[in-house]
This record gives structure tokens, sequence and C-alpha cells, in this order.
């Protein structure tokens, strides 16, 4: 798989993992936003204990 990289001066996209081409800085992988998959386990987890508790009182 090819993996594009970025400057972190220019913010130019290149396929060299460690120089830009355009202006010779360093280049880093860009990672994707990825969404919390903590938040989503705590609003299962919530949820899952909600369901004990009333669950119990019943
Ligand atoms: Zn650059």
């Amino acid at each position: 798989m090819t993996r594009m990289y970025k400057c972190v001066h220019c913010n130019n996209y290149t396929l060299d993992d460690a120089r830009c081409p355009k202006c010779g800085e360093a280049v880093k992988d860009p990672k994707p936003p990825k969404y919390s998959p903590a938040d989503k386990y705590g609003e299962y987890r919530r949820r899952a204990k909600r369901k004990v508790r009333s669950a119990a009182l019943l």
C-alpha cells in the first residue's frame, strides 16, 4: 500500500517518507481523524450499567 506523508513545514503531500521534495523539511504521517473509541465504549458501558441497575430494582 502506498503511504502519503505530509510535510510539517509547507504541508506538501509526498511519497517520500523522509524529506519534503519541495522544501527539504521533515515529513510526518498524517493520521486520519479518528472518532474516539473510548467515548463509544464508555457510552455502551454506561448504558449496560443502567440496564443492570434497573433490572436489579425490579
Ligand atoms: Zn515542505
